[in-house]
């Protein structure tokens, strides 16, 4: 029998998250600018590390010092001005950390942070600061977390956030996930990742195996703030996580320059839809050091969903919100 080669074996995840561009001349050198055309900050990417998985570079528009894309992994000298009303934890997370790891805000969802890791720095993270050292998951405090879902009858929804939560290898989260299942009063898993937008490959075979074989529902929320995030290998991952019974949805955050205006978001909510992910929440900038030149007043905001409420089905718009410590659930910004 002849024995074929295959000529083309797809990269895994991980090799692909270490191959990640993580200084600014090798990003300029990739999108083919250098920093006379684009001002660049050596000191921003020392203050949070630049991170750009292949994948992801690959839908960057070369020669574009404007490209979306390029845009929310550039270190910008922007981002060392200080502004009133921002801050390092502008969620206030720190205060409501019951167990190193966990964070229990709202009423019947518990959200978890499984790592510190992404797979991409996005600029305007309201996490950019957050002390993931100090919230890692070893295994004392994943019983410490266990013991208080089940301490908890009122939680049905255990939600994976991070960091990126995937970034978490696949036998540990299925080990995770195998103990939430335990727990009787547990219904719903949901996780948060960016991470099958910017390396779709992270969506194994093995993922998909834990997810379709869990007695929990299942919910994945991606993270696109622009349709160019989407290429024929996101959409792939998609549906491969929809045919592990997972609903896909999607949050962005809204962000000056990259996707403040009405074709932007309507392309990216249609282009979604196409491959059936609906919108869940848009987010408007949480006011973290750094991030105020993505900020989009409130006022354009609405008046942004606003017109965008009249160009689309009404399940295609996503619900305009904001986190404000303190309050029992996100707060959604009132159209008139
Ligand atoms: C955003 C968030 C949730 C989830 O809120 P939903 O409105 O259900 O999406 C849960 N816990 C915390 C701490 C959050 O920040
Ligand atoms: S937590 Fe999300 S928004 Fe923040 S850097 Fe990671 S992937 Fe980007």
């Amino acid at each position: 029998m002849n024995h074929i080669t295959p000529f083309f074996v797809e990269t895994d995840w991980q090799t692909l998250l270490r191959q990640s561009i993580c200084n600014i001349d090798e990003l300029l050198n990739e999108v083919k600018l250098d920093s006379s055309i684009l001002p660049v900050s050596a000191q921003a990417a020392t203050d949070f590390a630049i991170r750009v998985p292949t994948p992801y570079l690959n839908r960057i528009e070369k020669g574009n010092p404007n490209d979306p894309l390029l845009l929310q992994v550039l270190p910008q000298p922007a981002e060392m001005e200080r502004y009133p009303g921002y801050s390092n934890d502008p969620l206030e997370e720190l205060d409501t950390n019951p167990a190193p790891g966990l964070i229990h805000k709202y009423k019947g969802r518990v959200l978890l942070i499984l790592s510190g890791a992404c797979a991409i720095n996005c600029r305007y993270c309201f996490r950019r600061h957050f002390p993931y050292q100090e919230n890692q998951l070893g295994s004392q405090q994943w019983q410490q977390v266990l013991q208080y879902l089940k301490n908890d009858q009122s939680i049905t929804e255990v939600i994976f956030s991070g960091g990126d939560p995937l970034a978490t290898p696949d036998k540990r989260l299925n080990n995770m996930i195998r103990d939430i299942e335990a727990i009787a009063h547990i219904q719903r898993l949901r996780i948060h990742s960016r991470l099958p937008v910017v390396i779709p490959q992270r969506v194994t075979d093995e993922l998909c195996h834990t997810l379709a074989s869990s007695r929990l529902q299942t919910v994945c929320v991606l993270h696109v703030n622009h349709a160019n995030e989407v290429d024929t290998q996101v959409a792939k991952s998609i549906a491969k996580l929809q045919a592990a019974k997972v609903t896909v949805l999607n949050q962005s955050v809204l962000l000056k320059g990259i996707n403040d205006s009405v074709d932007c978001l309507k392309n990216l909510s249609e282009k979604l839809f196409t491959y059936g992910v609906l919108p869940y929440y848009l987010f408007v900038l949480d006011p973290v050091h750094g991030a105020a030149h993505f900020d989009v007043s409130d006022n354009d905001a609405i008046a942004l969903v606003n017109t965008l409420q009249t160009e689309l089905p009404g399940y295609l718009v996503p619900r305009l919100a904001r986190e404000i410590p303190g309050r029992p659930s996100k707060t959604l910004l009132s159209l008139t």
